[in-house]
Protein backbone atom coordinates (compact mmCIF):
# COMPACT_ATOMS: atom_id res chain seq x y z
CA UNK A 1 0.00 0.00 0.00
CA UNK A 2 1.39 3.29 -0.35
CA UNK A 3 0.35 7.07 1.19
CA UNK A 4 0.12 9.76 -0.30
CA UNK A 5 2.21 12.26 0.85
CA UNK A 6 0.98 15.92 2.27
CA UNK A 7 3.49 18.79 1.66
CA UNK A 8 3.14 21.29 4.85
CA UNK A 9 2.42 23.97 1.60
CA UNK A 10 -0.07 23.63 -0.66
CA UNK A 11 0.83 23.53 -3.92
CA UNK A 12 -0.03 26.32 -4.99
CA UNK A 13 1.24 28.96 -2.60
CA UNK A 14 4.51 31.01 -3.58
CA UNK A 15 7.09 29.17 -1.59
CA UNK A 16 9.79 31.15 0.49
CA UNK A 17 13.13 29.84 1.18
CA UNK A 18 12.68 29.61 4.94
CA UNK A 19 9.50 27.44 4.51
CA UNK A 20 11.66 24.64 3.32
CA UNK A 21 14.05 21.61 3.71
CA UNK A 22 14.97 18.66 2.80
CA UNK A 23 12.18 17.07 3.95
CA UNK A 24 9.80 19.39 1.51
CA UNK A 25 11.72 18.50 -1.30
CA UNK A 26 11.99 14.91 -0.60
CA UNK A 27 8.31 15.16 -0.47
CA UNK A 28 8.08 16.91 -4.15
CA UNK A 29 9.87 14.20 -5.48
CA UNK A 30 8.51 11.15 -3.74
CA UNK A 31 4.98 12.52 -4.97
CA UNK A 32 5.50 12.60 -8.06
CA UNK A 33 8.11 9.57 -8.46
CA UNK A 34 4.81 7.60 -6.78
CA UNK A 35 2.86 9.04 -9.74
CA UNK A 36 5.34 7.75 -11.73
CA UNK A 37 6.51 11.14 -12.89
CA UNK A 38 10.54 12.22 -13.29
CA UNK A 39 13.16 10.14 -14.12
CA UNK A 40 14.19 8.97 -10.73
CA UNK A 41 14.64 4.78 -10.69
CA UNK A 42 13.63 2.39 -8.03
CA UNK A 43 14.68 3.87 -4.25
CA UNK A 44 15.37 7.22 -5.99
CA UNK A 45 18.59 5.66 -6.87
CA UNK A 46 19.59 4.78 -3.62
CA UNK A 47 20.19 1.74 -2.11
CA UNK A 48 17.59 0.02 -1.15
CA UNK A 49 19.08 0.27 2.32
CA UNK A 50 19.67 3.95 2.28
CA UNK A 51 15.85 4.48 1.07
CA UNK A 52 14.65 2.65 4.03
CA UNK A 53 16.81 4.60 6.34
CA UNK A 54 15.51 7.92 4.67
CA UNK A 55 11.83 7.28 4.70
CA UNK A 56 12.39 6.35 8.16
CA UNK A 57 13.80 9.41 8.97
CA UNK A 58 11.68 12.02 7.11
CA UNK A 59 8.57 9.96 6.47
CA UNK A 60 8.26 7.54 9.87
CA UNK A 61 5.41 5.29 9.41
CA UNK A 62 5.27 5.72 5.33
CA UNK A 63 4.89 2.86 2.76
CA UNK A 64 6.76 3.75 -0.66
CA UNK A 65 6.54 1.72 -3.27
CA UNK A 66 9.62 -0.95 -3.90
CA UNK A 67 10.14 0.15 -7.16
CA UNK A 68 10.00 3.07 -9.26
CA UNK A 69 6.44 3.45 -10.36
CA UNK A 70 7.60 4.91 -13.54
CA UNK A 71 9.35 1.89 -14.98
CA UNK A 72 12.69 3.97 -15.05
CA UNK A 73 16.13 2.15 -15.20
CA UNK A 74 19.17 4.59 -15.37
CA UNK A 75 22.05 3.47 -16.83
CA UNK A 76 25.04 4.49 -15.07
CA UNK A 77 27.92 2.71 -17.12
CA UNK A 78 26.86 5.72 -19.90
CA UNK A 79 27.45 8.21 -17.04
CA UNK A 80 31.64 8.16 -17.10
CA UNK A 81 31.24 11.26 -14.88
CA UNK A 82 29.16 9.94 -11.80
CA UNK A 83 32.56 9.88 -9.27
CA UNK A 84 33.20 13.75 -10.39
CA UNK A 85 29.83 14.94 -10.16
CA UNK A 86 29.91 13.23 -6.25
CA UNK A 87 32.86 14.60 -5.65
CA UNK A 88 31.75 18.02 -7.03
CA UNK A 89 28.68 17.87 -4.70
CA UNK A 90 30.47 16.73 -1.53
CA UNK A 91 32.70 19.27 -1.76
CA UNK A 92 30.65 22.04 -1.65
CA UNK A 93 28.25 20.27 1.27
CA UNK A 94 28.00 21.87 4.48
CA UNK A 95 27.63 18.66 6.09
CA UNK A 96 29.12 15.24 6.01
CA UNK A 97 25.82 13.56 7.00
CA UNK A 98 23.45 10.65 5.62
CA UNK A 99 20.97 13.40 4.21
CA UNK A 100 23.53 14.78 2.77
CA UNK A 101 24.61 11.32 0.93
CA UNK A 102 21.00 10.53 0.63
CA UNK A 103 20.57 14.13 -1.13
CA UNK A 104 23.72 14.16 -3.56
CA UNK A 105 23.03 10.59 -4.79
CA UNK A 106 19.44 11.30 -5.97
CA UNK A 107 20.85 14.87 -7.51
CA UNK A 108 23.56 12.27 -9.21
CA UNK A 109 20.72 10.41 -10.34
CA UNK A 110 18.86 12.86 -11.44
CA UNK A 111 21.42 14.27 -14.29
CA UNK A 112 20.87 11.17 -15.96
CA UNK A 113 17.58 12.23 -17.11
CA UNK A 114 16.79 13.99 -19.99
CA UNK A 115 14.84 17.04 -19.25
CA UNK A 116 15.64 20.11 -17.14
CA UNK A 117 17.16 18.76 -13.87
CA UNK A 118 13.91 20.40 -11.55
CA UNK A 119 11.89 18.04 -13.80
CA UNK A 120 14.06 14.99 -13.71
CA UNK A 121 13.77 15.16 -10.14
CA UNK A 122 10.60 15.36 -9.79
CA UNK A 123 10.49 18.52 -8.30
CA UNK A 124 7.45 20.84 -8.83
CA UNK A 125 9.18 24.20 -10.29
CA UNK A 126 12.67 25.49 -11.16
CA UNK A 127 12.92 27.52 -7.70
CA UNK A 128 12.65 24.03 -5.93
CA UNK A 129 15.73 22.89 -7.12
CA UNK A 130 17.34 26.56 -7.38
CA UNK A 131 16.47 26.54 -3.11
CA UNK A 132 17.58 22.87 -2.33
CA UNK A 133 21.16 23.56 -3.92
CA UNK A 134 21.34 26.62 -2.16
CA UNK A 135 20.42 24.94 1.09
CA UNK A 136 22.71 21.87 0.44
CA UNK A 137 25.65 23.45 -1.04
CA UNK A 138 25.59 27.62 -0.94
CA UNK A 139 29.01 28.19 -2.18
CA UNK A 140 27.80 26.34 -5.44
CA UNK A 141 24.90 27.54 -6.14
CA UNK A 142 26.13 31.50 -5.45
CA UNK A 143 28.52 30.14 -8.28
CA UNK A 144 25.78 30.73 -10.91
CA UNK A 145 25.47 34.14 -11.19
CA UNK A 146 23.97 34.19 -14.65
CA UNK A 147 21.50 31.25 -13.81
CA UNK A 148 22.74 29.19 -16.08
CA UNK A 149 20.28 25.59 -16.49
CA UNK A 150 21.57 23.87 -13.40
CA UNK A 151 22.27 20.47 -15.40
CA UNK A 152 24.58 22.58 -17.57
CA UNK A 153 25.40 24.11 -14.64
CA UNK A 154 26.78 21.09 -13.07
CA UNK A 155 28.71 19.92 -15.62
CA UNK A 156 30.27 23.58 -16.46
CA UNK A 157 31.95 22.90 -13.14
CA UNK A 158 33.29 19.53 -14.07
CA UNK A 159 34.59 20.84 -17.21
CA UNK A 160 36.38 24.07 -15.30
CA UNK A 161 37.93 21.58 -12.75
CA UNK A 162 39.41 19.17 -15.30
CA UNK A 163 40.96 22.44 -16.48
CA UNK A 164 38.25 21.58 -19.88
CA UNK A 165 37.41 23.93 -22.19
CA UNK A 166 34.51 22.10 -24.43
CA UNK A 167 32.28 25.41 -25.53
CA UNK A 168 32.61 25.80 -28.92
CA UNK A 169 32.82 30.39 -28.64
CA UNK A 170 35.39 31.78 -26.28
CA UNK A 171 32.64 33.15 -24.13
CA UNK A 172 28.76 32.67 -23.65
CA UNK A 173 28.05 36.39 -24.67
CA UNK A 174 28.93 35.46 -28.54
CA UNK A 175 28.03 32.04 -28.07
CA UNK A 176 25.52 30.20 -30.63
CA UNK A 177 24.61 27.49 -27.73
CA UNK A 178 23.61 29.86 -25.60
CA UNK A 179 20.23 29.70 -25.35
CA UNK A 180 21.08 25.63 -24.48
CA UNK A 181 22.87 27.10 -21.02
CA UNK A 182 20.62 29.82 -20.16
CA UNK A 183 17.53 31.36 -20.33
CA UNK A 184 13.88 29.87 -18.90
CA UNK A 185 14.25 26.31 -17.69
CA UNK A 186 10.37 25.93 -17.17
S1 LIG B 1 26.82 29.52 -23.61
FE1 LIG B 1 28.39 28.62 -24.94
S2 LIG B 1 30.33 29.35 -24.08
FE2 LIG B 1 28.77 29.63 -22.50
S3 LIG B 1 28.83 27.76 -21.26
FE3 LIG B 1 27.26 27.46 -22.83
S4 LIG B 1 28.34 26.42 -24.50
FE4 LIG B 1 29.89 27.32 -23.18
Amino acid sequence: MTTTLQPKDNRDDPYTHADMSNQFWLTCMLTSWSDGRGVLPDYLGLEREQFMDLSAYFFSGKVFPERAPSGSALDYSRMLEKEDLITLLKHYSTADTPETTWMITIIVAGCLGSNHLWQDLGLWQRSHLSALLQYNFPELAEKNTHDMKWKKFLYKQLCEAEGLNLCRAPSCEVCLDYPQCFGTEE
